[in-house]
């Protein structure tokens, strides 16, 4: 039996057929070796049982129709467009089909080739046609169901090569493919075998057997990448050190009886499984999910007052120095006049201490800073990951807490791993900003244990939200922004996302600002404030200041609102150009109103000309729930942007897809569980740890593999 690896070793050009001009075209999509070519997967599939002879067309009706092509012309129109037209005849009749402003036709049908073309019927001049049909050139292929490759007109490659080659390469595959999940799972799950589904999926006898071939390679895509992630996260339970700390102390109860609310349930419950973690043995590695406004921070800064009180220190990573200054803010004041024991003082106490490091932070601050990191005299850092690649070193690193994943990977975890106590790990809390889908949290995040908080604070008001196209609606936009700030409320306006760059969004800002308060401005005469991440940490301390205590009406700002900012005295959000922001950025956004009694509104502003724009803001308009509209996101982006580089050397999904493949996803999971729980290094399961071992890079491989 043949291994995916013993393929992986034979390159394409062993072939019959593969000359070095076709290796070259191969190459450059991607296909090396034998295994690539058996795992180019067919785009879609041709059921010629479906096909019809062209006598037997019915006008406006869709149809597939096997010809072959007689004549082709191409020519001007008045217009200036180009028109392809072809004469197709299968031996019943004739067939016209025309193509507009695709030139390449001319060439692609040329006369006397076999074609495939699938379109709506329609007559013209009294003659059956076409307009710009879906075309395939398939050759002269046999067999009822044909199945029809992703081909590149670059490389010059088409899909009956492809398929050629496909079959021949299957053909001299024998005995067959080794099958390396456990026949007992394959019984259960009702999979077929490995052999019956590579064979099935390139040359199916029906579409139900691809159907079933489908399942079972995309269920090893997703197996071969659960295992490794739970390896990943048995191996850090095994291997790491972590710090027992002790929980249900004194400085915990002081925070939670000066926090001016009781905790929700999930609130309490989140940080009893934290806790659990922490005074367990291994270091915790667990995903915090919640909604905007579900109150993580609070739970967060739980975990770190934990590591805080047994005499450890803390630290909360932000993906941007804006974002880490804001934590610094909002942390600060929730842990404002809360103290630590200390042997230097007389009444044995001190303040507790939290400090801010970023690229702002001058070389005089930053040497004091890490003198007094290092001798323990800072209990909470709050920074960007710089943090961690720095020469940081803390007295005795407890507990660390990133908001805003994706950019927390095996590297620095690495790191982490040296700034804790003696040879213990640190306590790992990762929060998302706003919620992600379930499967692909267990896709991008399955080496981690998960929290859901799944309840907002009570007395939170659902926001209206409405996408204001067109000019008559953004005036009633603006007009609900003076209504509600003649009734005593405060407004924010989000203007346009122009650029990634900090400066650009802070001059547009600035102009918007002008613009809107000057004369003839939608918002003059109201009492304008202006936030963007360019000015300093004083002068932003001062607008905030000011919005707080209500001595502006109306903030004008970048994103940089987006986290942090806590008014509940505000009930408009105006978004301009909602469509350059996607999804959970404008969820995350409009989660700065409705958090008070009142009802609160969102606008947002902008044509909708943006890709998938009618379902983004269709969507939003439609949820407040951030779950719901993470699902969303998936369905439009796709997984490529959730995966990320994050998951990289383990991201081999060519078929399975998070989105379609949910259930599969979970199975897969499951599945991962049992079989790494009895063989913890795979022993006894050569076929897939020879498999996974492949896809791994090096780093992983050793951490992994190693006896
Ligand atoms: P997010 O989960 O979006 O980070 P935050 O932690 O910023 O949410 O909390 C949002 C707001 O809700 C803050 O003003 C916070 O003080 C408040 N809050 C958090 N927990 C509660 C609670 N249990 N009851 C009332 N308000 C709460
Ligand atoms: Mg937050």
């Amino acid at each position: 039996m043949k291994s995916l690896p013993d393929l992986a070793g034979i390159p394409v050009d062993r072939l019959r057929g593969v000359g070095p001009k076709h290796a070259e075209a191969l190459r450059e999509t991607g296909i090396a070796t034998i295994l690539d070519l058996v795992t180019f997967y067919p785009r879609r599939y041709i059921d010629r049982s479906n096909q019809s002879p062209i006598a037997d067309l019915v006008e406006g009706q869709p149809a597939m129709v096997l010809a072959r092509v007689r004549k082709t012309t191409s020519r001007r129109t008045r217009q200036g467009r180009t028109m392809v037209e072809s004469e197709l005849f299968d031996g019943s009749s004739y067939l016209r089909v025309s193509f507009f402003n695709q030139p390449w036709r001319g060439r692609q049908l040329q006369e006397g080739s076999e074609v495939t073309v699938f379109g709506k019927v329609e007559r013209f001049r009294g003659r059956l046609q076409m307009t710009n049909p879906v075309v395939d050139l398939v050759g002269d292929r046999t067999g009822r169901i044909v199945a029809v490759y992703p081909q590149s007109e670059k490389a010059g490659l088409m899909t009956w090569q492809l398929a050629g080659w496909v079959t021949e390469a299957l053909r001299r595959v024998q005995p067959g493919f080794d099958d390396p999940l456990p026949a007992r799972w394959r019984d259960e799950l009702d999979l077929v075998s490995r052999d019956w589904a590579l064979r099935q999926i390139h040359e199916p006898d029906s579409m139900a057997t691809a159907a079933k071939a489908r399942t079972r390679l995309a269920f090893d895509e997703l197996l071969r990448l659960q295992v490794v992630l739970v390896m990943r996260k048995r191996a850090m339970e095994r291997e790491a050190k972590g710090l027992r700390h002790r929980v249900g102390g004194e400085l915990v109860a002081r925070f939670e009886e000066r926090l001016p609310f009781d905790m929700t349930a999930a609130q309490k419950r989140a940080v009893d499984e934290i806790t659990t973690d922490m005074a367990g043995p291994h270091p915790m590695h667990r995903l915090l999910q919640g909604d905007v406004g579900a109150g993580k921070t609070v739970v967060a800064v739980m975990a770190l007052l934990t590591a805080v009180q047994g005499g450890h220190q803390g630290a909360l990573m932000a993906p941007t120095e804006v974002l880490a200054e804001q934590h610094h803010a909002g942390v600060s004041q929730l842990l404002a006049a809360l103290t630590v024991p200390s042997e230097d003082t007389l009444f044995a106490e001190r303040p507790l201490e939290v400090a801010l490091l970023t690229n702002r932070t001058t070389a005089a601050e930053r040497n004091r800073l890490h003198q007094r990191l290092a001798d323990g005299s800072v209990d909470i850092l709050i920074g960007t990951h710089a943090l961690l690649t720095e020469s940081v070193a803390f007295r005795s690193l407890g507990c660390v807490v990133i908001d805003e994943q994706h950019r927390f990977g095996v590297e620095q975890r690495a790191a982490l791993r040296d700034k804790g106590a003696g040879d213990a790990v640190p306590d790992v809390l990762v929060m998302t900003a706003t919620p992600i889908p379930r499967t692909a949290a267990m896709t991008v995040y399955g080496d981690l244990d998960t929290t859901i908080l799944d309840e907002l604070p009570p007395g939170r008001t659902p926001i209206r939200t409405h996408w204001a196209r067109g000019p008559l609606e953004e005036a009633s936009a603006w007009d609900m922004v003076r209504s509600e700030v003649a009734a005593g409320h405060q407004a924010y306006v989000v203007c346009p996302l122009i650029d990634e760059s900090e400066k650009i969004q802070a001059k547009s800002a600035t102009e918007e600002f002008a613009r809107l308060g000057g004369p003839g401005g939608e918002l003059e005469n109201l009492r304008l404030g202006l936030l963007h991440g360019q000015m300093t940490a004083a002068d932003k301390d001062a607008v905030m200041t000011e919005f707080r205590r209500r001595e502006l009406d109306v903030l004008v700002s970048t994103t940089v609102i987006e986290v942090g900012v806590d008014v509940p005295n505000a009930t408009v959000m105006v978004i301009e150009d909602a469509d350059r922001f996607g999804i959970a950025q404008l969820h995350q956004l409009r989660g700065r109103v409705g958090r008070g009694a009142a009802v609160s509104y969102c606008y947002l502003l902008g044509e909708g000309l943006g890709p998938d724009s009618e379902e983004r803001l269709g969507a939003l308009e439609r949820s407040t729930d951030g779950f719901e509209l993470a699902e969303v996101d998936l369905e439009l982006r796709g997984e490529g942007t959730i995966l990320g580089t994050r998951q990289k050397g383990a991201t081999d999904l060519k078929l399975a897809s998070l989105r379609r493949d949910k259930e599969l996803v979970a199975v897969a999971r499951r599945v991962a569980f049992a079989l790494v729980d009895d063989h913890p290094g795979l022993e006894g399961l050569p076929g897939l740890a020879a498999e996974i071992e492949m896809l791994l890079e090096e780093e992983d491989r050793a951490y992994l593999f190693k006896s």
